[in-house]
């Protein structure tokens, strides 16, 4: 059965100028070539999750300007539910300013505008959605305190949250203790245990402590290396899919869109797992973010394509 999805989160646009080299104070660059993508954690996560076939309700808060509706017409193309999507007339639309020079580095001015008016008031007006929801997916792009608040409510609702923790920042106990999905990665990870996550020991030492803290799974996504689930009654790390991967930009995004579909189609933790990973997979064979994440069909036949390999090792 495909239950619903809330995504509540962040959404922008990036608005991208490749250079020869950064300029300096003062200096313009005359010759930069510019583009345009849709970006924001909490939307490309719901875009990975609608791609991935779920039936998703995306929470956010827009402004009222060109950029806004682009984005409201954008997820309306996939299938995204709208309705709770605020457009408000205080602050522009959530922009990200980066600039890429030829080496593929980049520097990044983030202007979060309306997405910080993703108020506590404006989640109370799409509480019909949260409570028809399966499954809360929510990243730290809006204020905190709206995410915490958007927690609190889910457990007296006894919806199921999964929190990607990324841009990384510290997170109470008392906020942890509510999650029942936590996916973050090794950056991210690190930050709140507060040491190095980069071996395979450091991983489930990490993984150990925040399972103390009550998260009920604990998922740490290891790029290439694949992924690291922990729940209190097991503990695997799980191989990624190999795939040559061209852009990764967005892989982790895709990993929590597609997990938080594959749980709301009942699916079981480690079948939903494989889905994520596939998905994620399939998202570094591509440019950018939101162009990238992969349909149902698509990683249906990665699936097929890998797992009938490795039953061959066997
Ligand atoms: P983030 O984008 O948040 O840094 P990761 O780099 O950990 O996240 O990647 C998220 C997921 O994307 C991984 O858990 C894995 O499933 C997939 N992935 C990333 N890089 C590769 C790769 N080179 N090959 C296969 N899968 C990958």
């Amino acid at each position: 059965m495909n239950q619903s999805i809330a995504v509540i989160g962040s959404s922008n646009i990036d608005l991208i100028a490749q250079v020869a080299h950064f300029p300096q104070p003062g200096e313009t660059i005359g010759n930069a070539r510019y583009s345009q993508a849709y970006g924001g954690k909490g939307a490309n996560q719901a875009v990975a999750a609608a791609r991935a076939g779920g039936n998703v309700t995306f929470i956010a808060s827009v402004g009222k300007d060109t950029f806004g509706q682009t984005m409201l017409t954008n997820f309306s193309k996939e299938g995204i539910n709208t309705d709770y999507i605020t457009q408000s007339g205080e602050e522009p639309s959530g922009t990200a300013i980066i600039l890429v020079n030829e080496a593929g580095e980049n520097c990044i001015a983030v202007a979060p505008g309306a997405n910080a008016l993703l108020s506590s008031e404006l989640i109370d007006e799409a509480r019909i959605a949260i409570s028809g929801a399966e499954i809360i997916l929510l990243q730290l792009e809006i204020p905190v305190e709206t995410v915490a608040y958007v927690v609190g409510l889910a457990n007296r609702l006894g919806k199921k949250v999964m929190l990607n923790p990324a841009p990384a920042q510290p997170l109470s106990d008392d906020l942890l203790k509510h999650l029942h999905y936590l996916v973050l990665n090794e950056t991210e990870a690190a930050l709140l245990v507060d040491h190095p996550v980069e071996t395979t020991h450091q991983i489930e030492e990490a993984a150990n402590k925040l399972l103390q803290k009550r998260v009920q799974t604990v998922i740490i996504t290891l790029g290439a290396r694949g992924a690291y689930v922990a729940t209190r009654r097991e503990q695997q790390m799980v191989s990624a899919y190999g795939i040559q991967p061209v852009d990764t930009t967005g892989a982790g995004d895709t990993f929590c869109g597609a997990l938080a579909t594959a749980l709301s189609q009942q699916k079981k933790l480690n079948d939903a797992i494989a889905f994520a990973n596939a998905a994620a997979a399939l998202a570094t064979t591509k440019l950018g973010a939101q162009p990238s994440a992969p349909t149902a069909a698509a990683i249906a036949a990665l699936m097929k394509e890998q797992s009938f390999s490795s039953d061959e090792d066997f």
